[in-house]
């Protein structure tokens, strides 16, 4: 609704201009982000260099809510002059992170171990997640519009399953992680060697299914003709060989999950399969 006030909240930590930064809650029914964000700030670390740290959206937050208006990470570069709260607050989010390198934090219903998401055409933001602790980083470009991975140099991850404590504790080793491999922190990071995926559809579910199964694993190849899911009314075949990437059987109300394919075991692969600009033609 138009004129409400809706601010992120960013907090500045070191000293200097930042170009570093850890986004957390830009859906508020992921407290995860946001509660790793307090826990870092609350051991008032002795950062090396400055780092923001912005909670994206606050009224969607105390709402316990995806979003009030719009999916916030549907809308970017956003708009100031939108009558959706999470338009504005994109626009707001995109200016308070300017060319910064950006670890933002979300939390999924269908995996524990967590995921880095990336655009297919921002270099800094693979180079930044091929480091980071995860097992697999996906790009998601060819399936999702206006994410905040769109913006150059940011790397989303899905830290784990929402409302868990160990979504929290993944979120809180991330950002140190992240800190340190951006040499905020001391100390040599801890480092993942993640394969990579390139996110290439949907899996529909019916909106009435009704005790709905999941026969597979994400990322683990399923092949042409494997029945993958179930309903109390229908089985689910595989047309085509793909590998699942949040998939579940609750976590949305009309798809499975998503559909990928593999990019390869380095980076220097998968941006040979996305082709990824080279980094000095951000
Ligand atoms: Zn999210």
């Amino acid at each position: 609704m138009f004129g409400e006030r809706a601010e992120v909240d960013a907090t500045v930590l070191g000293d200097g201009d930042p170009d570093l930064a850890v986004v957390g809650g830009i859906h508020g029914d992921e407290p995860s982000g946001v509660r790793a964000i307090r826990h870092v700030l609350d051991t008032e670390p002795d950062l090396e260099r400055a780092v923001k740290f912005v909670v994206a959206n606050p009224p969607a937050g105390v709402a316990h809510r995806r979003y009030l208006d719009v999916d916030m990470n549907r809308v970017f570069p956003g708009d100031p002059d939108s009558p959706d709260r999470e338009r504005r607050l994109a626009a707001q989010l995109a200016d308070e992170i300017g060319g910064s390198i950006v670890l933002s934090l979300h939390s999924t219903h269908s995996s524990t171990n967590p995921i880095a998401f990336v655009s297919g055409k921002h270099p800094d933001a693979q180079a930044v997640a091929a480091r980071l602790p995860v097992e697999h980083v996906v790009n998601h470009d060819p399936v999702v519009d206006g994410a905040f991975t769109s913006c150059k140099r940011v790397v989303s991850v899905e830290v784990g399953r929402q409302l868990t404590d160990a979504a929290t504790t993944n979120a809180t080793k991330l950002v140190r992680s992240f800190l340190r491999m951006t040499d905020a922190l001391p100390d040599e990071p801890t480092t993942g060697s993640p394969d990579f995926h390139t996110l290439t559809g949907s899996v529909e579910k019916p909106a009435d299914a009704e005790d709905p199964q999941l026969l597979v694993d994400n990322f683990r190849e399923v092949s042409e003709g494997t029945t993958y899911a179930t309903t109390s009314d229908a089985e689910f075949v595989a047309d085509d060989s793909f590998y699942p990437i949040l998939m579940s059987e609750t976590g949305y109300d009309h798809i499975f999950g998503y559909r990928g394919r593999r990019a390869g075991d380095s980076l220097q692969e998968a941006r040979a399969a996305w082709g990824t600009p080279l980094a000095g033609d951000e």
